[in-house]
């Protein structure tokens, strides 16, 4: 029975344990930097391990927080990489999530000042969801900017291109207590390589909550939106039938345990099993939601099942 493995607590698993967990699961999601790819680079034996979920007939979507492209840009990236079978239906970004709650959930009527990238912008308008224009004249500062009179909404994602002017604007606009104030994701910052790292969402909206004493609703990860979204696209989905896989406890584990599913680590991203291990010995309960229900050293280690598998079948 799902859930009742005797292997199940934040310990490495291999070989037949892998097996057993890849046939009790029907549902398969996938946080993708950090669990897939490395930015433009794809995680070794990763497109084997998607492609064989979903020719054996598993359900297979990718959760990511990344709000900076629309999801046709995933969809050729996956291609791109060598994962030849995913298709759009099974991509969910903070970015097109953020754009279903705006039309579905809220059903916002006015105008979204966005504080993001363009892909932002495109997932909102392809959703019929009007945004700002961003066409300010060079010279124009926060005392002398228009605003938009129906700014229903300030989105924040991550923004390359952040300016004082942008924060200054949204932070004007949230001053009505209508304007709704959400965030893609609430990610801290995000690793580059050579040890540097990028500030994420949460950085940027975290400024704005400061300068308007008002709390963001958060879209993405560990917010269990992502999974609604899932499970009201895909019919029937069981969370006793689902794995979440991920390299960030904070967000990926979490967001399991918030949504009901089983939860794996992979240590080819952001966290490492040693803090997840003291996020297990907390005394603060709280912390336990934290705590991988499984771990791999990469989603590589999944092919030896499906051999085992295969041998299986041949017997
Ligand atoms: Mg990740």
């Amino acid at each position: 029975m799902a859930g009742a493995f005797a292997f199940k607590g934040c310990q490495k698993i291999r070989g037949a344990q892998i097996r057993i967990l890849l046939e009790a699961k029907d549902f398969f999601l996938f946080d993708c930097d950090g669990v897939i790819w490395h930015g433009e680079n794809a995680i070794t034996g990763a497109a084997k391990v998607v492609n064989a979920l979903i020719r054996r007939g598993k359900n297979v979507v990718f959760v990511t927080n990344n709000s900076t492209r629309p999801r046709e840009n995933y969809v050729n990236k996956f291609t791109r990489l060598g994962f030849t079978d995913v298709m759009l239906d099974q991509i969910f970004s903070s970015s097109y999530c953020s754009a279903l709650y705006l039309r579905d959930v809220v059903k916002v009527r006015g105008q979204v000042f966005v504080i993001g990238c363009e892909g932002l912008r495109v997932e909102l308008l392809e959703a019929g969801i009007p945004c700002v224009e961003e066409a300010d004249d060079p010279d124009a500062t926060i005392y002398n900017c228009a605003l938009a009179p129906d700014v229903k909404a300030v989105l924040v994602g991550h923004d390359d291109k952040l300016t004082f002017l942008k924060l200054a604007k949204a932070s004007c606009y949230l001053r009505d207590p209508e304007c709704l104030f959400l965030a893609t994701d609430n990610d801290p910052w995000h690793p580059l390589s050579g040890g540097r790292i990028l500030p994420g969402s949460g950085s940027l909206t975290a400024a704005l909550e400061v300068a308007s004493g008002r709390k963001a609703t958060v879209i993405g990860k560990p917010s269990r939106f992502m999974f609604e979204c899932i499970s009201s696209q895909f019919s029937g989905v069981d969370p006793a039938q689902c794995l979440m896989v991920g390299d960030r406890l904070e967000t990926d584990m979490l967001f399991g345990s918030n949504c009901g599913l089983d939860t794996m680590l992979t240590l080819t991203g952001v966290s490492q099993i040693e803090e997840a291990q003291e996020y297990r010995s907390s005394d603060l309960t709280t912390n336990h939601s934290y705590v991988p229900d499984y771990v791999v050293d990469t989603i590589a280690d999944f092919l030896p099942a499906f051999e085992e598998i295969e041998e299986q079948n041949d017997d």
